[in-house]
């Protein structure tokens, strides 16, 4: 297969879907932001996310939707209504509300312009309370039934177990990945196009492409990553969080690397805030709850400012990293009703910010070159 750090990630994309579907699995689309990968998996489902594709006719999107609604969710419903979406090349799509515009985007695939395929919408709590856990897994229980309708048979218990330890395995080596990125002699472009190759391999391909990387950079694929000291590794990178949606397009890393700085951690939606750490329940549907749960912070789970404040700042002390870029999407309100109090926060607590606001889809403005540069220019 295409490795993903070749940064054809396009080729790779539509290779892992073929070749899901010569092994006779199926194929779904899923819109941000988390996915339910592990009960798709067991039901032979290859998940695919669609963050807003770069070849979708935007245009398309926006005689459905209104002009303030996000470029993600504009590009998501322009893909699936255009035709760079060729019949057969999906089986379902999988959309989770993770905020009003894929809520809003899902009503209109429901009831308005139907799709050639099912559309599966799932809802998704906004708290950690117990009460959380079981409602999300009584959503999953509620998915799997229509999985089971739609397909013909159900995973038992054991295989739904299964398919949740594997997806657990590939993102424990995603979080190796990320948190050994220093060692891993690449550029940001290509570790960002292998952390995201998680976004359409299957777990136990994405396992092998890990395992695969960090032997070549010399790490145990099996031991736990130790991160050396923060500033040990040579400081002649300015080391950032950059946090927000989707790290797009590309040039924002050559960016910041003709900059001079480094993501030395992630608060992406597409990333960091997807490192979940494996369940504790034997019961498969409780278990799938408690990984999301339990996960990293995340605006669109309803996370308390001060949880994301203190959380971008422990990794700030674990990587030294000397500022925040927030790279968020225009229009996208789980972002930035958080923003002002929580750079407030960040500044406070002596970690500078930038909040810097993308169309996905378009090239990186001369304004935000810019004001990346100025920014890392008053770095410490
Ligand atoms: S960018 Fe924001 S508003 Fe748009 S789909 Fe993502 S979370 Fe929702």
């Amino acid at each position: 297969m295409a490795e993903p750090n070749s940064l054809d990630v396009a080729a790779a994309r539509r290779e892992s879907m073929m070749s899901h579907r010569a092994d006779s699995g199926q194929v779904a689309l899923v819109f941000p932001i988390h996915s339910p990968r592990a009960l798709l998996a067991a039901f032979r489902m290859l998940p695919v996310e669609a963050w807003g594709p770069k070849n979708a006719d935007a245009s398309l999107g926006g005689t459905h939707l209104q002009a303030y609604v996000c470029s993600i969710a504009q590009r998501n419903l322009a893909f699936v209504l255009g035709d760079r979406l060729r019949p057969g090349d999906i089986d379902l799509i999988v959309a989770p509300h993770a905020c009003d515009s894929l809520q809003g985007l899902a009503s209109l695939l429901l009831d308005l312009t139907p799709p050639r395929v099912p559309v599966f919408p799932l809802y998704q709590p906004r708290g950690t309370r117990e009460s959380d856990i079981n409602f999300y897994a009584a959503e999953l229980m509620a998915l799997s039934e229509r999985l089971a309708d739609l397909v013909g048979w159900r995973p038992s218990d054991d295989e739904l177990l299964a398919a949740v330890r594997e997806d657990e395995e590939a993102d424990r080596l995603l979080k190796y990945l990320s948190q050994a990125r220093e060692h891993l002699g690449v550029s940001l472009r290509e570790l960002y196009a292998l952390l995201r190759s998680r976004e359409y391999l299957s777990a136990a391909r994405f396992g092998e492409l890990a395992r695969r990387r960090l032997s070549a950079a010399g790490l145990d694929p099996d031991a736990t990553f130790e991160r050396a000291p923060a500033g040990s590794s040579g400081g002649y990178r300015v080391p950032l969080i950059l946090s927000g949606i989707v790290p797009e397009p590309d040039l924002l890393f050559d960016h910041l690397e003709s900059g001079g700085a480094w993501v030395a951690a992630d608060d992406l939606a597409c990333c960091g805030r997807r490192l979940y750490p494996p369940g504790q329940s034997e019961r498969p549907f409780r278990r799938m709850a408690e990984r999301l749960i339990n996960g990293p912070p995340d605006p669109t789970r309803g996370s308390p400012i001060a949880a994301r404040a203190e959380h971008l700042l422990a990794l700030a002390r674990e990587t030294g990293a000397k500022g925040v870029v927030f790279y968020t999407v225009k229009f996208c309100e789980p972002e930035l009703f958080d923003i002002p109090s929580l750079t407030s926060r960040l500044s406070e607590a002596g970690l500078a910010s930038l909040v810097i606001e993308v169309d996905i889809g378009q090239p990186l403005s001369h304004q935000s070159e810019t004001r990346i540069e100025a920014f890392l220019e008053m770095l410490p």
